[in-house]
């Protein structure tokens, strides 16, 4: 369970966030919704400490990982980064190294001994729904992969330091709609190993794959808030606040 906690954040002396409390379950996908600019990546950013890599961020409030503060002194920032990982908009494979040393790039992290070396490949391969494509070429770049399977390689690659939250920025939005199902899919199915928070511009992807769906909104010259939150059901037929219907109707 990963839970933030009154979660505001500066850029200089602007601030883009404003008391934000999620809390993302085990088992659960939550998504993160809103219009352009309303700090849903930034948000996501103070979930794994990503936000420290902007100089001039800064941060209010707290990060829980299953009750334990990722920005106190009993998490050190690599085991953070281990167990708390991130999937971006663009894939972002080291295009020059092989399949198989993309997947096995993070297990540094982990110290875990290269005998396990090949069966983890394949195991993240494999949750990853890349398996069957890839598998007669571990040795080739992983830059000949087509986008989505780049992205699908990317996911692998997190999944094999075996983290148990995956934050994915707009994972789909370079990808074709072929590779959007294929990716909504593997989201399905890693959804009861590994707590999942998307971020995403679809409505229609928001519903397919997350039970749990958060509106964040920024009025004009205003931190960006949550405005409403709960099961995505509820939030896509029923809306308590009428930002949140307008939004989600796409009347703006
Ligand atoms: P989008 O849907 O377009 O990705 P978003 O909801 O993810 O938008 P953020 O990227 O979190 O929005 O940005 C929130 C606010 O913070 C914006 O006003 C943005 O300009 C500002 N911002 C984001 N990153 C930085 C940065 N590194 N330096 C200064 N301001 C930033
Ligand atoms: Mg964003």
């Amino acid at each position: 369970v990963l839970e933030g906690v009154q979660v505001s954040c500066w850029f200089g002396a602007r601030k883009v966030l404003e008391g934000v409390d999620i809390k993302m379950d085990a088992g659960v996908v939550t998504a993160l919704i809103g219009p352009s600019g309303c700090g849903k990546s930034t948000f996501l950013r103070t979930l794994n400490r990503m936000h420290e890599l902007v100089p001039i961020a800064t941060l209010a409030g707290s990060v829980l990982l299953d009750g334990h503060d990722i920005y106190g002194a009993g998490l050190r920032l690599t085991e953070v980064r281990r167990r708390i990982g991130m999937v971006f908009q663009k894939p972002n494979p080291f295009p020059a190294m092989t399949i198989a040393d993309n997947v096995a790039a993070g297990l540094r992290l982990t110290g875990r001994k290269v005998r396990d070396r090949d069966d983890l490949v394949e195991t993240s391969l494999r949750r990853a729904g890349l398996w069957n494509e890839v598998r007669n070429r571990l040795g080739a770049p992983a830059g000949g992969l087509s986008g989505g399977q780049q992205q699908r390689l990317c996911i692998a690659r997190s999944l094999a330091v075996s983290p148990d939250v995956l934050l994915m920025d707009e994972p789909c939005s370079a990808l074709d709609p072929t590779s959007t199902r294929r990716i909504e899919e593997t989201i399905l199915e890693l959804k009861d190993q590994v707590t999942i928070v998307i971020v995403t511009h679809n409505m229609q992807q928001a519903q397919r794959v997350s039970q749990h769906c958060a509106f964040f909104l920024a009025a004009e010259d205003e931190p960006g808030r949550v405005i409403e939150q709960g099961p995505t059901e509820q939030i896509f037929s029923d809306p308590h606040d009428p930002r949140t219907a307008d939004y989600v109707n796409g009347r703006f």
